[in-house]
């Protein structure tokens, strides 16, 4: 793992065999552009002193570690740690490289920040950017997770930013990124493509990665500062993969063991979940080359979890590479291990976590009963209000589990 950031990505983009850009022809251009643009701009002074202030003063950077002694106690074996993403400004770290592609656009001279969304959560943190920048946001979402997730539709008109409905097809992610990028090759010069993960073609895996590199910087300075030593174990739940690779990225020249949790969902037979480095094999996706859950035909599986920011068929890149690698191992949580961890968490730490994060917490839980006197540093991406009324609607309040 040595000088692994001057070696990963390559200049196109690599990762091993992983990652790439698979585009068509007229966005070959525009996204070898964004490159050269983001390898200048983004390592400037003036750049990174900006987005420093932002981080400290608009987003509420740096998030605490925090030792969870209660949790702690309750499971028995090693200690948790939680680096509190949840507490960034509008509750995940999702504004982590938002604010950094929001940023970018500026000094691009970009009008517009482009993107799609499934649930919103991806919308409204570039909606968030876009109004902090003084750009336009313009927000392809299907019909079918517009009304799913009308509170985050809400949210995105207030901050200003306009939603597409897009009703074609089966009118959700797939066909909302589809849209997207038909807008976006009609006018790419006006406008930023916003991706919200650490997935899509070269160089979006690698910006989107330096951006949240920032929580693994933090964190693994305030846990030296804690404990006088370095975790043992490091937790993050995976979706695409950037809360994931934002912790683990700090830790990969050290000793730490580290575990990417995926959604186990259902059940694996019934095909219920998003496991995607667990049962998925290499594929291409969105423009670029992964491990993907794939149907008969070798095309994108239909996915599911509980927590709709981890139901992507595909994953980062660099996750695939660092699977093969054996750097990181990744495992998995279901449905039912994580509402135990969503509930405990609330009731013995008084902190309300996301679906998403809950993965890691369930894993984290799990990791501590069976080991001794190890520490565990688990990334709880986001908070979990955005959670609770779906929550409670189906499955009460935790007491009748
Ligand atoms: C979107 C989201 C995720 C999943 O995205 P990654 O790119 O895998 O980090 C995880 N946690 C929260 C709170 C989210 O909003």
């Amino acid at each position: 793992m040595e000088n692994y950031f001057k070696k990963y990505p390559t200049s196109d983009g690599f990762f091993g065999k992983y990652g790439g850009a698979y585009l068509p022809p007229q966005l070959i251009e525009q996204f070898q552009k964004i490159t050269e643009a983001y390898m200048t701009i983004s390592k400037s002074h003036h750049f990174i002193s900006e987005l420093r202030n932002i981080r400290k003063h608009y987003q509420g950077r740096p998030t605490p570690v925090y030792f969870a002694s209660r949790l702690s106690e309750l499971v028995g074996g090693s200690r948790i740690y939680l680096k509190r993403e949840d507490l960034n400004h509008m509750g995940a770290h999702k504004l982590n490289h938002t604010m950094g592609e929001g940023l970018l656009a500026k000094y691009l001279g970009k009008k517009k920040l482009i993107a799609e969304t499934g649930a919103g959560q991806h919308g409204v943190a570039v909606a968030t950017a876009a109004a902090h920048f003084g750009l336009e946001a313009e927000i392809h979402m299907g019909e079918v997770d517009i009304k799913k997730e009308y509170p985050n539709v809400i949210r995105m008109k207030l901050l200003g930013a306009k939603v597409v409905p897009v009703t074609h097809g089966a009118k959700t992610l797939k066909e909302a990124v589809d849209s997207a990028f038909d807008a976006y090759l009609k006018n790419p010069e006006e406008m930023l493509f916003a991706i919200g993960s650490v997935v899509g073609p070269h160089p979006y895996p690698m910006l989107v990665r330096d951006f949240q590199r920032v929580v693994g910087i933090e964190a693994r300075e305030q846990f030296f500062e804690m404990t006088g030593e370095l975790p043992d174990n490091l937790v993050a739940c995976v979706g695409g993969g950037s809360n994931a690779m934002g912790l683990f990225s700090a830790f990969l020249e050290d000793d730490s063991k580290i575990f990417g949790v995926e959604p186990a969902g259902k059940s694996f037979k019934s095909g219920e979940h998003a496991a995607t480095l667990t049962y998925g094999k290499e594929g291409i996706i969105h423009g670029f080359n992964t491990y993907l859950l794939q149907n008969d035909k070798g095309e994108p599986a239909e996915v599911y979890s509980i927590a709709s920011g981890l139901d992507y068929p595909g994953v980062g890149p660099e996750h695939a590479f660092l699977k093969d690698k054996g750097r990181i191992n990744y495992v998995t949580a279901s449905d039912k291990e994580t509402l135990d961890a969503f509930y405990t968490l609330s009731r013995v730490e008084g902190i309300i976590p996301a679906l998403e994060s809950a993965h890691a917490v369930a894993y984290a839980m799990k990791l501590a009963r069976e080991t001794q006197y190890e520490s565990i540093l688990v990334n709880l991406s986001g908070r979990g209000d955005k959670d609770i009324d779906f929550i409670v609607d189906n499955y009460g309040f935790g007491d009748k589990q």
